[in-house]
């Protein structure tokens, strides 16, 4: 009997200050109550983040996102009425625009709990796609971003890796054609580093079909084979997506692709400080 897999952590949550979210319900205290309400014992909230202060690396629309909202973040947490069952994390979701162009800095980093590194914002218009795009191309570039994130000193966690943002009809076609050694070497180059590996609710939401559903337990089964461990992220940018319904899709994905409670990751290995 295959032993069911319990869920307890978030790791990828947005709040108002996320340009994209902008939500005034999703506050630090409408999140914690919720979050309670989903048996979470642990959170983590991840802004978009744009701290480096090469300005020229940041896409102007979202130049409000700089590190300042740390700060106010970290107030807000301060005095929110947190449950006394529940632990809060301070993170953030960084980004590479350009190869090795990054909206953060190493100095920086070592200030948070966690930096959540996605390599596939690839629907923003600030990232270089490949010049033709085919499915082939497309998971090629993306393992090829997924490989200089992971060498960039700065993920604790891979955020939503391989979603194709803006080109999900190359997503389950890539995928099913990529060789499983070609990922389970890229994937590798997290493991070693002790960089894990989210599975997000766009898991679920975002591949539906069931060939996008084979090419998730495909990418999770390599994961897996390189020696990832794993994280999960709702990406909740408005509160109700801090569900159980998708805490439940994403573990039922899981334990499908052959991962053990043992294959997530603990709270003590993802925040080195003393908690
Ligand atoms: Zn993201
Ligand atoms: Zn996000």
């Amino acid at each position: 009997m295959t032993k069911k897999i319990t869920i307890k952590e978030d790791w990828h949550i947005h709040t108002h200050f996320s340009g994209c979210s902008n939500d005034p319900e999703q506050n630090v205290q409408n999140i914690c109550h919720i979050a309670g309400k989903s048996n979470l014992s642990a959170i983590g909230f991840a802004d978009h983040l744009w701290q480096n202060p090469d300005k020229s690396t940041w896409p102007e629309y979202l130049a409000k996102n700089n590190h300042e909202i740390i700060a106010e973040l970290r107030e807000e947490i301060a005095n929110a009425n947190i449950p006394s069952d529940l632990q809060v994390f301070l993170g953030a979701e960084a980004e590479m625009t350009g190869f090795n162009q990054f909206s953060i800095t190493k100095d920086f980093a070592e200030t948070l709990d966690f930096v959540l590194m996605p390599h596939n914002h690839i629907h923003q218009n600030y990232i270089k796609k490949p010049a033709i795009c085919t499915a082939e191309n497309l998971i090629n570039f993306l393992l090829d971003r997924f490989s200089i994130c992971a060498k960039s000193g700065l993920a604790t966690i891979m955020a939503h890796p391989m979603l194709p943002y803006g080109f999900m009809e190359f997503f389950a076609p890539g995928i099913l054609n990529c060789s499983e050694q070609k990922m389970i070497d890229i994937y590798g180059l997290a493991a070693e580093r002790n960089i894990f590996f989210e599975l997000n609710s766009d898991y679920f939401s975002q591949a539906k079909s069931p060939e996008q559903h084979e090419a998730i337990l495909k990418i999770i089964n390599c994961a897996k084979c390189s020696g990832c461990r794993f994280t999960y992220g709702s990406d909740a940018h408005y509160p109700q997506a801090i569900s159980a319904v998708y805490i439940n899709e994403i573990a039922k994905t899981a334990e499908e692709a052959g991962l053990l409670q043992e294959d997530f990751a603990n709270i003590g290995d993802i925040i080195k400080r003393k908690i």
